[in-house]
């Protein structure tokens, strides 16, 4: 297929046959997706892509067969073998790949892991940054990452390893002491262990705290908390994954910046009361 992309005075790369594309679809609003990405829908033979990956950005490859590769429970590391074994059969019969990953390719997403694979087996590749949910999926809720009179560092950290249990390897007393927004991704599963490390390491029950569910889709939901309160709160509301957790003095700016609500018309939710637990 000849590069169909719209849009002039650009020269828009070629996906060749037999290269793999590995690119961030953002946190799901389609919106939200990079023109790099677009192309790469518009002249894909294929797309494997992820179980975050909504159906709307599907539609922009109609051409394309589409892979579903979403890791379902038991064998993570199994199935991720699958995974590029599978993306290198489809380079080697002369496909143009494109690889989609929600959020960004690079950020505890193994896209880092893949491309080592597909660059060790001679496929050629690109990489398409995409929004990560831990700053987009954020600012859907009205929460900036970094603000110049209250943090000047985020920390991005994954609530479960490869093994599936809380990263041993991460120093929780450093987080907890040298950072001043901390952004959880999988973190609801081990919110409670998470949370009595950092307790633990000094920091206070009453911090403000947030969780984004299913950011930037129709279906966000965000629970205003605090890092003391934010076990109890998560089981009490039912929510459920994909969330992303924040902490940190930051997240009490939402109750200025929740545009969502502004747009229609409703007041910002003011903070709960930052009762000790
Ligand atoms: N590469 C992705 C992250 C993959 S890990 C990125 O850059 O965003 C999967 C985790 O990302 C989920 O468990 C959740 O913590 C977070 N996540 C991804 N999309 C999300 C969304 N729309 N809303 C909330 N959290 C999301």
């Amino acid at each position: 297929m000849s590069n169909m992309f719209p849009l002039p005075n650009a020269q828009w790369p070629v996906m060749n046959p037999g290269s793999v594309w590995l690119c961030g679809a953002g946190p799901g609003d389609p919106g939200l997706l990079t023109l790099h990405a677009l192309n790469a829908l518009r002249q894909a033979d294929v797309v494997v892509y992820d179980a975050l990956v909504s159906q709307e950005i599907l539609d922009w490859a109609p051409q394309a067969h589409l892979e579903y590769a979403g890791k379902r429970g038991g064998k993570p590391s199994a199935l991720q073998d699958d995974i590029t074994r599978r993306l290198v059969e489809l380079a080697r019969q002369g496909k143009r790949v494109l690889r989609l990953k929600g959020g960004d390719p690079f950020v505890f997403g193994r896209g880092g892991e893949e491309a080592q694979t597909l660059i060790g087996a001679g496929i050629q590749v690109r990489i398409i940054p995409g929004i990560t949910a831990g700053i987009g999926g954020l600012a859907y809720a009205g929460i900036p990452v970094t603000h110049r009179t209250v943090n000047q560092s985020v920390t991005f950290v994954t609530g479960h390893d490869a093994t599936g249990d809380t990263p041993t390897s991460l120093d929780w007393d450093g987080i907890a002491k040298g950072s001043q927004m901390i952004v959880i991704y999988m973190g609801i599963k081990h919110v409670g262990q998470i949370a009595a490390r950092l307790i633990a390491a000094g920091r206070s029950p009453d911090e403000p705290a947030a969780v984004v569910v299913s950011a930037t889709t129709p279906k966000q939901q965000v629970l205003d908390t605090t890092l003391g309160r934010m076990e109890a709160d998560i089981a009490a509301s039912g929510l459920e994954p994909p969330a992303i957790l924040c902490i940190g003095e930051g997240v009490r700016l939402r109750d200025g910046l929740d545009w969502q609500a502004l747009a229609v018309g409703l007041a910002p939710v003011p903070r709960p009361a930052m009762a000790a637990c």
